[in-house]
């Protein structure tokens, strides 16, 4: 059978030692079947696992290969659109539940890392940096916001300030949220993994999931094999395809690139980000970056609509990361990579029940590293009948995109244009 690996990455060359994981030859059963071995698959299938359920993880290539796998490495808390519109779209109500739930994920996470032991190098604190005084003025408004929902790790910074925190001319200001902070994704997926398994979970890699039988006995169909299942949890996202096609209707696979320099010396790494937090700008199409434990510099930016893969990433991001940092002119690019994620129409995750039995979570629309550990605790939650917080998030209003899948990628191609000349002018 076809094996996939990882995609070439800095995560996937300093990835902690894993055990094989075999294809599902043959029947079994169990009581959730989880499809994708991702952070929503893998939090959902740890909760679940956790309160007394059978799982079984199907993943279609190996722990982490998606998104979660190949990411900034970015513990940003709230969702992709903030809860100030979410107020304004759903009323009151539902968004105080949401907005209570904003900040969970970053503890689930810590949590987890706890918990079980996971060594995948945290690191507290995450800068939203302001590229003009309207951006300021957002992340002034943004903290009132997050204070109103309990949130309070956060400091609002000026020029001087934030030039303590980044060695850079390029920010009026920011803010520094100390719950945020980073991660190497890959391990800390693979950590969980293992914590699935130490509870008895069972994943098997390069096992697609290629065809769903419904009804009130579902079943999976793999290309060597099939689960049998009471509940299916669809966690796919950007990489699900045509397999569930209500899902592909509403959503858009979109690329993001990253880049990482070589090890860069201790007093360089240290004079760029001497505290060590990881930063994102506040333009709609962002750049964020980060170092890793061995002092590279990680830095990722740009969209691709549709998902394609540019030819040349490098060429790309390059010129983005030395218009932050022109002082790493000299320095080699080791590794470059390019990694989808999921973007619906609101930039709302998108929840919810196929029937009694198929449940889903997708397209947190580039803010996930929380989202989706939270959405694995929600899932879980209504699996076991406890479904108000499930119903929050399913009852945000689902839009597809305008002219179906065809038409997707030119309309949000003139989305992109639009937010570009947005960010750049600075309105
Ligand atoms: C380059 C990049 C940088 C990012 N940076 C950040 C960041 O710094 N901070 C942040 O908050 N968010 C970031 N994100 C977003 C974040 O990584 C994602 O939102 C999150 O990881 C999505 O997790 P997931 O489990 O839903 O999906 P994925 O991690 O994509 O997992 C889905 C899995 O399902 C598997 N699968 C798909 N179809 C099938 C099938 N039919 N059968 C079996 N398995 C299947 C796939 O192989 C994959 O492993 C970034 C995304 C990218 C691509």
């Amino acid at each position: 059978m076809p094996h996939t690996p990882y995609p070439s990455s800095y995560y996937a060359a300093s990835a902690n030692p894993v055990p094989a994981r075999p294809e599902l030859q043959g029947e079994v059963e169990t009581d959730v079947c989880v499809i994708g071995a991702g952070y929503t698959g893998l939090s959902t299938a740890l909760f679940l696992l956790e309160n007394g359920f059978k799982v079984t993880v199907l993943e279609a290539a190996k722990v982490g290969f998606g998104a979660s796998g190949r990411n900034g490495g970015q513990i940003v808390n709230s969702y992709s659109r903030d809860i100030d519109v979410i107020e304004r779209s759903v009323g009151a109500k539902q968004a105080q539940l949401l907005g209570q739930m904003a900040f969970e994920g970053g503890r689930i996470i810590r949590d987890r890392i706890a918990k079980y032991n996971i060594q995948c190098d945290l690191k507290d604190g995450g800068v939203f940096a302001a590229l003009s005084a309207k951006q300021m003025g957002h992340l002034e408004s943004q903290k009132k916001l997050w204070e109103r929902f309990g949130h309070t790790q956060l400091e609002l910074m000026d020029a001087k300030r934030i030039r303590e925190v980044v060695d850079t001319d390029s920010y009026v200001g920011g803010m520094l949220d100390m719950s945020g902070g980073h991660i190497h994704p890959l391990n800390l997926a693979l950590g969980e993994a293992a914590a699935v398994e130490s509870l008895g979970g069972v994943i098997h890699e390069q096992s697609p999931a290629v065809r769903i039988d419904r009804g009130a006995n579902p079943v999976v169909h793999t290309p060597q094999g099939r689960v049998k299942a009471k509940f299916i949890v669809v966690a796919g996202n950007a990489y699900l395809g045509g397999l569930v096609p209500e899902l592909a209707s509403k959503s858009m696979p979109c690329g993001t690139q990253v880049i990482t320099t070589e090890p860069l010396s201790a007093e360089l790494a240290k004079s760029l980000l001497p505290q060590d937090y990881c930063v994102e700008d506040c333009n709609y199409l962002l750049d964020y970056y980060r170092l890793t434990s061995d002092n590279r510099l990680i830095f990722g930016g740009g969209v691709v609509y549709g998902a394609r893969d540019p030819s040349n990433i490098e060429a790309i991001i390059r010129p983005k990361m030395l218009k932050v940092f022109p002082q790493l002119k000299n320095v080699k690019i080791d590794f470059a990579w390019t990694g989808n994620f999921l973007l619906t129409l609101s930039r709302l995750p998108q929840v919810g029940r196929i029937g009694d039995n198929i449940y889903y979570s997708q397209g947190c629309s580039g803010h996930g590293v929380t989202y989706t550990h939270l959405a694995g605790k929600v899932l879980a939650e209504a699996l076991r009948g406890q479904a108000e917080r499930f119903d929050a998030f399913a009852t945000l209003p689902h839009y597809p995109f305008p002219g179906g899948r065809l038409f997707q990628v030119p309309f949000s191609a003139i989305g992109a244009w639009y937010y570009t000349m947005r960010d750049k002018l600075g309105i």
